[in-house]
Formats: C-alpha cells, structure tokens, sequence
C-alpha cells in the first residue's frame, strides 16, 4: 500500500474512532426528522413527494390548506406512510387546529436543525454554543430569489447589519489554536453574489461586476475596518465564471490589494476547477497578497446536471461521483503546494476526504493551523468534534434566515443526507464499513466512462443511432422498422463562455460591416433584381439600415408560381432520402454560421442574444427533425396483415406551397415551414416577413448552398398586400402555411376556401396565429418562480412572441403578495439596445407597432390602473417601456386583444373556478401557464386550459423542437402543432395502394410491414 494511502486509512480510523466516542445519528435530532430520511432513503417517489411537501408547507396559510396538500402528496404513495397519511388526514379533518400546526412545527424544527437563527441576535445564541466548542462560524443570509433591485439592496444592507452585529458580539473572542490567528479572522461573512444583483446574465459579466463591485465596496470596505473576512460563496455554474471575474477585479482595485481576508470558493465536481484554481493562484501572486479558497465538492449536481440534460449539453460537473472525490483529492495538494499565497479550506463532511488533507498538509509540513475545515450547521456533529479533539481548526456554515426563504436551502441539504452517493447516508445510515469508505476513490472510477461520464456515454450512444439511421441512404429497407425517437436537439450556446462571448461580438462586428447589402430574390435557380429595393433597418437606431430586400411584384410573383410548378414534377418523385438529406446539410450549415446568423437578428429585428440564438437553434432543430419525420413518413406501411392481399399507406406532396412567416422569429418559423414543404416534395415560394427580409435572404442562401434544386425552393420577398395576395389567390398553389397576424389568417384562410378556375386541388391552408396568453397564480405557488417567468414571459422580446404571457391571473389570495415583487422586478430589467450583452428588453420591431402599442396603453390607462411602467428608455429606436396593468376586467379591450409589446395585464379572480373562467374566455387558445404546488389543482388546470400549449411552473414561451410541439386552435390557429410528429401530415395526400396477392389459391405467409417508396422509373440501387 502506499504510504499516503497508509496515512489516510489511519487517520480516517482515528476520526472514526473519535466519532463513534460520543455516537449521535447522522443528524443532531431525533423523531419526525429521523423517521421521514430513514424512509426517503428507501422510497424514491416518497422522497420526491416529502421533499415537494416540505417546500410548499411554509406558504401554506391555513390548517384545511396543508391538510389537503398532505392529502393530495401522499395518497398514493405506498409504503406505511400512506397509511399514516390516511389516519393522520382523518385525524386531521376531525382536529385541524391541533394537527397542521403539529405538522408545521415538526417541519420547522426540521429546517431549524439547518439554519442556525432567525436572525443576528437569534444566531448569537448558536455561535456562543459553538465558541465553548472551539468551533468558529461563517454566517451566510438565506433569502429568497433576489428578483428586483430593492430585494438585492435589502440584502446588502442585511449583510452589512449582521457584519456589524457578530463584530460587536464577538469583540473578545480570541482564535481557538492561538496560533496563526491573523489568517483566521473570528468574524467570517459568507456572501451570496447573485443576492446583491437581479439582473446577472451570463453573457455580460462586464454588467454584473459594475453593479456588484458598487453593491460590494461598502461592505468590504467596513468588513476591512472591522477586522472581518468576506467569502464569495460559489452557486450555480452560470454564474461561476462571473463571481471569479469579480472577484479578481475587485480584490485587485488599489483598496482592496493588500487585503488578505478575501475568499472564494472552488467546487471541485466542475470539470473546469483545475483550471480555475490554478488561473487564481497565478492571479493571487501576480497580486501579491493573501487569499483563502474553500474547496467543496458542490451543491447544484443535481440542477446542473437536469440543466444540462435539458439543454443536451454536456454537464459542466462530473457524472461519477469519485471523479468529484478524486479531484477534491488533486486540487488540495494543489491549495497546499501553494499555500505559502493562498489559504486553504475543506468543506467537506468526507472523512475520506478529510483524511487525504490532513495526510497531505502532514507530507508537506504545513502546519494544522494555517488551513482549516469547515462543515455545515446541524450536519455531522460528531465529525466536528473529532477534529476539535484532533487540534484542528473546524468552522461551521451557519445560514441565518427565516423559515420561508430558507427551503430552498432546506431541501438541498435533505437532498445531499439522502442522496445514494452520499457519504453521509452511507457511514452513518448504511454503516458501510471504513475500508470501504477510506478507499482511494480514484480505484472507484469507471474506466469505460471516465472523463466523459455514464449519461455523456449515452448522448454519444444516441448519437450513434442518429449516424445509423441518418446514413441510411438507400430507398430499400423494406423489413426494418421505422426510425425510432433519436432526434436530438441541438444545445443552445452557452454565453457563460467567454469564448462563445467573443464569438457573438466579432459576428456582431462583420455584420455591421456588411450593413447596406442588396439581395435578390431567388426563383427558379437564379437570382433575380428588380428596381425597387426595400431598406430594412434597425429597429434599436431606425437611421441604420441592415440591408437592402429586392421587392417583388406581380411579375416575379407569377415567375415563382411557374417555377415551382415547373419543379414539382421532378421534387415530388424524388426519394424521400434524399429531400432528408437536403434538410440535414442545411442544418450542418445554420450550424456553422450560427453566431452570423444571430447577430443578424440583433440588428434586424432587434433580438437579445440569447433569443436570437434559440431562434437559430430552432431552425437547425427543425431542419433535423423535419428529416427524421419524413424518413419515417416516407415509406409505404401494410395497414393489415392480410393472406393474399397488401394495402401500402403512404403520402404524396399537395404540390405548390406557398410559405409566409412573421418577424418575431425571423428564421426558425420561415425555415421550419419551408424545411416541411420542401422534405415532403413540395416546392416552395418563401415570403419572409417585410421587417425581417435580411434574415430571410441569408436562410435562401443556406438553401442555396445546401443544394436545393431550381425552382424548389424560391425566395420572394416584397408587399404581403400585393404579392401575399396574389400567390395566395394563385389556381396553382395547392397550399399556404402562414404565421402572422389573425386579421391577415382570416383573410387567407377565408380567401383560401374560393376554388378558381383550372384550379386543380383544394388548397390546404396551415394557419398559425396570434394569443392573448395567460397564467394563472395559484395560493400556493412558489413566488420566486412565478416572478421570474413571468417577467419573461411577459417581457422577453418585448413581448413580441405569439406565445407571450399577456394576462396574469392572480388569486386574490396571493394578489398583494405577487404585486410587491412583481412591479419593482419589472422596474429592474435591463431595458436598451440588444447589440448589448445581457439586455432584456430591446426595441418593438417598427414604428407602426410602436404606435400601435403606445395606442393599446392608452386604451390601458382609461380603462384599468397603471400600475407600473418603465420611465427611463434609450433616446432612439421603436422602445416602448415595460408596462403593468391592474385592474383588470375580463371584458377590456386590453384583456381581450393582442398588443404584442410589453404590455401585461393583471386580473384579480377569487379562486381557481373564477381563474379557468377568465383564462379560457378569450378568443385565443395558444399557450397558457399555472404556478401551483397543489398537485389535484395542476391536474385540473391540465385538464381544463383551454391552450395548446400547457405550461406548469415555467415560462410559457420557449417552446423546444420536438419536446414541445407548438401551435393553438380557437382564434390561434388551425390545430397544427410545428415541430410535432404529425406536423408533415399537414404538406401530404395519404395514398393507399392495393394489391391482390393471390395467384390460383396461393398467397405469400407473411407481407413486410414496410415497403419501397412507390418510384417510377425505379431509382437505381
Ligand atoms: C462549509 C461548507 C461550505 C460550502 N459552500 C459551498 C458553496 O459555496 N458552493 C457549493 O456549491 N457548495 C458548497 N458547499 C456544499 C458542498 O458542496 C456540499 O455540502 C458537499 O458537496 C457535500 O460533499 P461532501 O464532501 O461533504 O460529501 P460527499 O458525500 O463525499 O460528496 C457529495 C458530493 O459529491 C458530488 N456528487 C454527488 N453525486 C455525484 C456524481 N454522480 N458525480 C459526480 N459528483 C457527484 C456532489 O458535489 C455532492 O454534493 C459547502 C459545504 C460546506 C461544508
């Protein structure tokens, strides 16, 4: 054995021994507590549940409230618990006065265990308790979700006060070694960065650290008076490479460089910690003065890893746990090979862990008072003590807070005690043995996985399945069965990096070079000029113009007519193979020019960065999945199995499609409804939007390149009026797939429906239009969330997506509650031109619009309450400011008609009834959202919403290709759903063929479920 590991083992013994002196369980208190972990260690969905539970209790008002959420968490579940739940609910229904406040206290007490006070004066007591102990602390605010900021300022003043506060309390308390005290400050704030600032975006840390570094000097600066020591704790990963910036820049300002009582976290389970550590050790000497680092494993694996697998993305942290173990292992020997700039902290309960740092610093000589631990309030107890006793330094993390905020916390640290890879769970409630326990955890890595991890293993097992089908070139697969679901969608950038930062502003740079450009229309193969040009300009500085659209006229319109007539006759008999594969090179090249294509959309139509990359993102999701869908479509399926007959089921092209898209997505929807038409064999005449011409030029080039034969897909830009009209009208056009407005919709749809001379098909027409979206705010629900999404959805893009919330429906339960946070978290959003990182709110696309709007809160202003609207605004550009409306009856105007701006409307309703009422009365059904913890009041709201799309707690815009197939019925559309697998069904005939197999009596057994495309002449093998 190796001597360190040798060392290891004998210190983990001796902690061990020490631990099993003064045994106490895993957590400091008995009862309630001990028997609910005991049984969501066994029981995953009970686990589920209970920690679901736990989180809504504290909102919960009334006794009758939480004796219906106890009811409707637990009913099913199955273990011993659901019959306690049965008696404890009658029980409770006959005496709620004793039972929900029972109930509510026990789960108090739970989360007391983990929050060491109320408040300063509370926390006193604790930190007293602990001193006697020789435990030091760190005092960290729980809170909820900074939203606004007036929350953050109250949390910078809360910080400063408990400075203040423990500096006078613990005036004479001295080091608990005696010995290198001057590292060690008795006084240790431990600072949360995304409570001191509501608007972080990852794509501006330049915005971010403006704001914070003027939030943080105050309290720094008294913190340095005081003799006290500031820690940036370390939250999600989106916000890491943002607190590190900060805090670089900050503790290198001329004030702050000499200070040694600064510190940051460093979690070991990112991939990136390594590199992290060590850029900061190299700052730190470059800096020349002391700093600490805590190094923790990390407390989001489970939200970055959701995220992640969300976003298709490879997870910034590890998948194996030893992987997160061994390199805590790697980076403490790097904390103590540098320990002579930088200070180093293990928060850890790992006795393995623990052991390698003291086995490591012992190797090194550094001395046990110049590093400490630190371990969390009211966890492992005993592990504290042990080290005490073994002349450690031990601190603990002492969050203070009320019991509200602090769930969130609550239900992390209930997560780590019970999770399976736990090392708490597996001393202290499995009783693994302490070989096991003690063993390197480098052995424990899985080979096959390491690096890349099990679930990126899958991704890329997945993807191998894409390879196989996608290569699947050949129009002979008679027996196998239809792709199955492989369709990945492509993962969204990620601006936390500062690479792909760069990226966006140098495609922002050539863009703005190429500004003024001409471009053609696109017909039959060629390139086609006219006189007329149309500017379109930029809706943040109308007096630049991105571009130049040639405009059509009746001529070119009835020229692109003839030339997907023309090229119909070959497209349609075209393998479907190859009209897959068409989408998926124009997929690989919207890839490729991603960043160009995006910014784009900054200028034309005004998109934030990250919208305007999830518009690309969705075109090339389109573009996949349009493929996948036809090469499942494509070929002929037996519709019975038969003796001595075969019926094939297949599809045929309408023909001639006529395409009209919006602005608002100014790629995704043209490209989405021309990739359909074009991989189903029809060709296409494509009209973008008259504000978004540019971004529809560069999707025909990507066409272009792509390899679309002439004539099948053309490109037309110019008067929706006059050409829209005409081609619309066209005997030869078969069908119209339009996104827009309703009043353009219904004049197609209607128009549509008129059969023409020589005409030779009913025209089929896939309508998508407006919404008047709505969300519902239960009593129960969780505000931080529906603060959020709400002001997203409200005012992301301005409002500006068919999808956006409109209408929010609050009980009036939880009216006052949701309006003092909503009104001041509008009145923080960034508000500016979106050529800027990190700007929420841009523009409206033009000035008709903006007239429009302006006119809408005019109309607001008489007939409801202003309850907020935005002062400051940019001096140029179509910027209407965030708007708020009470007051609100479900008969205004501005209730019942789309504005399409950032312009949200507040309905107070009594209760859910009243709240379906209203949601569902409008002519709209397109989205629709509820906020609830009630779990029969979600199921009711799914099954009542009048809305094709239902979101539950999230936002209601943002739907994904494929996992949220889009589209409303009523006034919103005609009940199709884009990105969905029945969505190509809309641009094809169904076909059945069949054949009498029977010769003289004689049939084949079996028929293959799948045949051949029906070609003529056949396509050579
Ligand atoms: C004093 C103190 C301060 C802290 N401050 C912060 C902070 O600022 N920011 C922060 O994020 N965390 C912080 N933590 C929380 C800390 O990260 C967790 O408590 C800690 O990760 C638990 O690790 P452990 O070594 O005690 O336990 P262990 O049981 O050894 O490790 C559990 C940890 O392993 C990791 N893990 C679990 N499953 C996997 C898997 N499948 N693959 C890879 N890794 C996995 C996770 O990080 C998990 O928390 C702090 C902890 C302490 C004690």
């Amino acid at each position: 054995m190796a001597p360190l590991q040798r060392e290891i083992e004998q210190r983990g013994r001796r902690i061990f021994e020490l631990v099993d002196k003064y045994p106490e369980s895993l957590f400091s208190k008995a009862g309630f507590y001990q028997r609910l972990m005991t049984l969501s260690m066994r029981d995953e969905r009970f686990k589920t549940q209970l920690f679901r539970f736990v989180a809504v209790l504290p909102s919960l008002r009334r006794s009758s409230e939480i004796i219906q959420h106890l009811e409707q968490y637990f009913s099913d579940t199955n273990n011993g618990f659901h019959a306690l739940v049965g008696t404890g609910v009658r029980l409770a229904r006959l005496f709620p006065w004793i039972s929900a406040p029972v109930l509510r206290w026990n789960v108090s007490e739970t989360a007391r265990q983990f929050i060491a006070g109320r408040n300063p004066d509370d926390v006193i007591a604790t930190l007293r308790k602990r001193r006697a102990q020789k435990i030091g602390f760190t005092v960290d605010v729980l809170g909820e979700a900074v939203v606004s900021e007036a929350e953050a300022d109250e949390y910078a003043a809360r910080y400063a006060d408990l400075l203040d506060k423990l500096t006078r309390e613990t005036k004479n308390w001295a080091d608990p070694l005696g010995i290198n005290a001057e590292l060690f400050p008795v006084v240790n704030l431990s600072v949360k960065i995304s409570a001191l600032y509501s608007q972080m975006n990852p794509a501006a840390p330049a915005d971010a650290i403006a704001h914070l570094g003027t939030k943080l000097r105050p309290l720094l600066r008294r913190a340095r008076e005081l003799g006290a020591f500031i820690n940036f704790d370390m939250e999600s990963y989106a916000l890491k490479n943002t607190t590190l910036e900060l805090f670089k820049t900050v503790f290198s300002e001329e004030e702050f460089k000499d200070w040694p009582h600064a510190g940051i976290v460093i979690q070991a389970y990112l991939r990136d910690a390594d590199r992290d550590l060590r850029d900061l050790i190299d700052w730190g000497r470059a800096r020349g003065t002391r700093f600490a680092v805590r190094l923790v494993k990390g407390a989001y694996w489970d939200y970055e890893t959701t995220k992640s697998r969300q976003n298709e993305s490879n997870p910034p942290v590890f998948l194996q746990k030893p992987e997160s173990d061994a390199n805590f292992e790697a980076l403490t020997r790097v904390l103590f090979e540098n320990e002579s700039i930088v200070t180093a902290a293990f928060g850890s309960h790992n006795v393995r862990s623990i052991a390698h740092a003291q086995a490591v610093a012992d190797e090194l000589g550094i001395d046990p008072s110049r590093f400490e631990f630190q371990l969390l309030y009211g966890m492992a107890g005993p592990i504290k003590r042990a080290l005490v006793e073994m002349g450690y330094r031990v601190r603990e993390y002492c969050p203070i807070g009320k019991l509200l905020p602090g769930m969130a916390y609550l239900v992390r640290r209930l997560l780590e005690n019970t999770s399976n890879e736990g090392f708490l769970r597996a001393r202290f409630a499995e009783n693994v043995p302490a070989k096991e326990l003690l063993r390197d955890p480098r052995e424990l890595i899985r080979p096959a996985v390491a690096g890349i991890g099990s679930s990126a293993a899958a991704l890329a097992k997945a993807g191998d399945l894409g390879g196989v089908i996608s290569s699947d070139g050949k129009n002979a697969t008679s027996l196998r069965a239809p792709p199955g679901d492989i369709f990945k969608n492509a993962p969204l950038v990620s601006f936390i990096y500062k690479d792909n930062q760069d990226k966006m502003q140098s495609a922002l740079r050539e863009v703005r070079k190429r500004f003024g450009e001409k471009h053609p229309l696109y017909i039959g193969g060629e390139k086609v000029w006219t006189d007329n040009l149309t500017p379109s300009v930029s809706p943040a500085e109308p007096s630049e113009i991105v571009g130049y659209g040639t405009e059509a006229g009746i001529p070119e319109a009835e020229r692109a007519v003839k030339a997907a007539r023309a090229a119909f006759e070959t497209w349609r008999w075209t393998p479907f193979e190859e009209r897959a594969r068409l989408l998926d090179r124009a997929a690989d090249i919207l890839e490729r020019r991603r960043y160009e294509l995006s910014a784009v959309e900054v200028f034309e139509v005004a998109k934030a960065w990250s919208e305007a990359d999830a518009d690309i993102r969705e075109a090339i999701d389109f573009c996949r999945f349009y493929a996948q869908q036809m090469r499942r479509l494509g070929r002929p399926k037996l519709t019975q199995q038969v003796p001595g007959e075969e019926s094939y089921h297949h599809y045929w092209p309408r023909g001639v499609a006529f395409v009209i898209a919006p602005w608002n997505f100014p790629i995704a929807i043209l490209c989405g409804m021309a990739a359909a038409a074009v991989v189903t064999g029809n060709t296409v005449i494509m009209k973008p939007s008259e504000q978004s011409i540019i971004c529809g030029a560069m999707l025909m080039q990507i066409f272009e390149e792509a390899g679309v034969p002439a004539g099948v897909l053309n490109f037309l830009s110019g008067h929706g009026s006059v050409i829209g009209a005409y081609v619309v009208d066209h005997k030869d056009v078969d069908l119209i797939a339009f996104t827009g407005s309703r009043e353009v919709g219904l004049k197609i749809w209607e128009s549509a429906g008129i059969t023409r001379p020589g005409q030779r098909e009913l025209k089929r027409v896939i309508c998508e239009m407006g919404g008047k979206n709505a969300m519902i705010v239960d009593a129960d629900a969780d505000l931080d969330e529906t603060i959020m999404y709400s002001i997203y959805s409200a005012f992301g893009f301005q409002g500006q997506k068919c999808s956006a919330l409109s209408r929010l429906i609050l009980l009036e339960e939880n009216y006052d509650r949701v309006m003092e946070r909503l009104i001041p978290a509008t009145a923080s959003l960034r508000v500016g031109n979106p050529e800027q990182p990190g700007i929420m709110v841009g523009p409206v696309i033009d000035e008709p619009a903006y007239r429009r709007i302006l006119e809408y809160i005019e109309i607001g202003k008489k007939e409801a309450t202003l309850a907020y609207q935005a002062k400051e605004l940019p001096p140029h550009g179509y910027f209407i400011p965030p708007t708020i409306f009470s007051d609100v009856k479900p008969d205004m105007r501005i209730a019942r008609e789309e504005i399409f701006g950032p312009v949200l409307s507040v309905l107070k309703v009594r209760d859910l009834d009243e709240a379906l009422e209203v949601a569902n009365g409008t002519d709209y059904a397109l989205t629709g959202g509820f906020f609830s913890r009630s779990p029969d009041n979600i199921e009711r709201v799914k099954a009542r919403l009048e809305a094709g799309n239902v979101y539950i707690n999230r936002s209601c815009t943002g739907a994904i290709v494929g996992r949220h197939p889009f589209g409303g019925f009523k006034m919103s559309g005609s009940g199709t759903k884009a990105g969905g697998e029945d969505y190509l069904l809309q641009f094809l005939v169904p076909r059945v063929v069949t054949e009498n197999t029977t010769r003289h009596g004689f049939a084949p057994e079996q028929t293959p479920e799948y045949r051949d495309e029906f070609l003529w002449p056949k396509p050579e093998s």
